[in-house]
C-alpha cells in the first residue's frame, strides 16, 4: 500500500492528494476519487512509478471504507499493476507484495490522529525542501543506501512455523521457577512433591544456553506474542529471496528514538497531541509509525546516522517557517524500517535453527532430559541405602 510514490514528470515523491493537485484536482471533497477523470487516471499511469523499485502502472486507490461503520479503513494510495493485471514490482522491492507488506494492517481501523500525522510529516518535508535542508536527490540516495546494505544480507525465507514454535517452547522452558535456578542434583528428587516436570524443562533450558545467548545478543525474547507476525511473513514469503534489515539495528534504534522524541513535538500543542500510539514501543506503532520513522531515517542519514546530529536537524525543520508549497514533495510512504522487530526474529529464528544439535521437537527432549534426571536420582538413592 504506497502512500507516496515517485513522478517522473515532477521530478519528486508525492502522495495521491499531491499528485492530483498539482494537476488541477482537488480531493478533499472526493475522499474515494470516484471522479478523478479518466484521462487523469491514464496521466497517472503513465507518469507515477514505484519510489522503491521504478515499477510503473500506478493506479490512484482513494480512501476504502468500512462496510459496516462506513469510516475510513485505509488512506490515499497508490497500486501498481502491469498491463495484463500483473504484478509488475521487482520481486526483491519492499511493495512485491502490496497487501502482505502491512498484512493486516492493510485494512486496520484508520485513525484520525494517524492521518493528521501524516499530514503534518508531510508538512515537514516539504519545510525542509523549501528550507533547503533537503532535497529529492537526498531520498533517493537514502533509498538506495538501505537497498544496498539490505541485498548484501539477502537469503532465502526458509524458516518453519515449527523451528518458531521450537525457540518459543525453548524460550518457556527458561521461564522463572524456584525450581531450576540452580543446577539439578539428584538429592533434589527426594524433596516430597518434587516438580520433576519444571526441573526437566530447566536443565532442558541449560544444556541449550548458546542458544539463549544468540537472543540476548540481538535482543529477541520468543515470548508467544512475538512470534505472531514473524509467523505470518515466514509463511507469506516462504522460498522467497528476501532482504534482512536487521544489521541496522544501530540506525534503527537511533530512528526510533528521534521518532519518539519527535511524536512529542510534531503538533504545535506539544507532547500531549501526540498519537497514543506512539506512546507505546516502537515494535507496536504499526502503520501510525511509518512516516515518522520515514522522516526520522531521512534526517539522520542526512547526518551519518548522529542521533544527537539527527535531532538537531529535526529541531531545525520544525522551528522553519511554514511550508507556503505543501506540494513540494514527500517520502513518508516507504518507512524502511517496517517490521523490524519481526525480522530480527526471524533472523535468530534462523541462527539457533543452524545451531541447535537436537532437532527434535521440545516436549521429546524434554521427556529425554526427565528420564535422565530420574536416572541420575535412582543411582544417588541406591548409593544412599547401600551406605
Ligand atoms: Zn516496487
Amino acid at each position: 500500500m504506497p502512500i507516496t510514490a515517485f513522478s517522473k514528470q515532477q521530478g519528486r515523491e508525492l502522495d495521491v492528494e499531491q499528485w492530483l493537485r498539482l494537476h488541477g484536482y482537488a480531493a478533499q471533497g472526493d475522499a474515494e476519487l470516484v471522479g478523478v477523470p479518466n484521462a487523469l487516471r491514464a496521466l497517472a499511469s503513465a507518469d507515477i512509478e514505484c519510489s522503491c523499485c521504478g515499477a510503473a502502472g500506478a493506479v490512484l486507490v482513494g480512501r476504502g471504507r468500512g462496510r459496516a461503520t462506513g469510516r475510513a479503513v485505509t488512506q490515499n494510495h497508490f497500486r501498481f499493476r502491469g498491463p495484463d493485471g500483473s504484478n509488475p514490482h521487482d520481486p526483491l522491492c519492499d511493495y512485491f507484495d502490496e497487501k502482505k507488506v502491512s498484512g493486516s494492517e492493510y485494512l486496520t481501523n484508520f485513525s484520525t490522529d494517524r492521518s493528521a500525522l501524516t499530514r503534518a510529516i508531510r508538512e515537514l518535508v516539504c519545510r525542509a525542501i523549501q528550507g533547503g535542508l533537503l532535497s529529492q536527490r537526498d531520498m533517493r540516495r537514502m533509498r538506495q543506501w538501505f537497498l544496498d546494505v539490505k541485498s548484501q544480507h539477502a537469503f532465502t525465507m526458509d524458516v518453519s512455523a515449527d523451528l518458531l514454535q521450537w525457540c518459543v517452547d525453548l524460550w518457556s522452558a527458561k521461564a522463572y521457577r524456584p525450581v531450576g535456578q540452580f543446577p539439578f542434583r539428584p538429592e533434589h528428587g527426594a524433596l516430597p512433591g518434587f516438580d520433576w516436570q519444571a526441573a526437566a524443562e530447566q536443565e532442558w533450558a541449560r544444556r541449550n544456553a548458546d542458544l539463549f545467548d544468540l537472543c540476548g545478543r540481538q535482543r529477541v525474547h520468543f515470548h508467544r506474542r512475538w512470534i505472531e507476525r514473524p509467523l505470518k511473513i515466514a509463511a507469506q514469503r516462504a522460498g522467497e529471496t528476501l532482504f534482512d534489515p536487521t544489521p541496522l539495528q544501530t540506525q534503527y534504534e537511533a530512528a526510533t528514538t528521534l521518532a519518539r522524541f519527535a511524536a512529542d513535538y510534531v503538533f504545535d500543542a506539544g507532547p500531549g497531541a501526540a498519537p497514543i500510539a506512539l506512546q507505546r514501543h516502537a515494535s507496536e506503532w504499526g502503520p501510525t509509525g511509518h512516516a515518522l520513522l520515514a522522516f526520522s531515517a531521512l534526517l539522520l542519514f542526512l547526518r551519518d546516522w548522529d542521533l544527537e546530529a539527527g535531532v538537531a536537524l529535526f529541531v531545525h525543520v520544525r522551528t522553519l517557517p511554514p511550508a507556503e508549497d505543501d506540494l513540494a514533495g514527500n517520502l513518508i510512504g516507504l518507512n524502511p524500517f517496517h517490521d523490524f522487530e519481526a525480522w530480527q526474529v526471524i533472523r535468530v529464528a534462523r541462527l539457533i535453527g543452524a545451531q541447535r544439535t537436537d532437532r527434535r521437537p521440545a516436549q521429546e527432549q524434554v521427556a529425554d532430559v526427565l528420564k535422565d534426571l530420574r536416572v541420575q536420582h535412582a543411582h544417588w538413592e541406591a548409593a544412599r541405602s547401600a551406605a
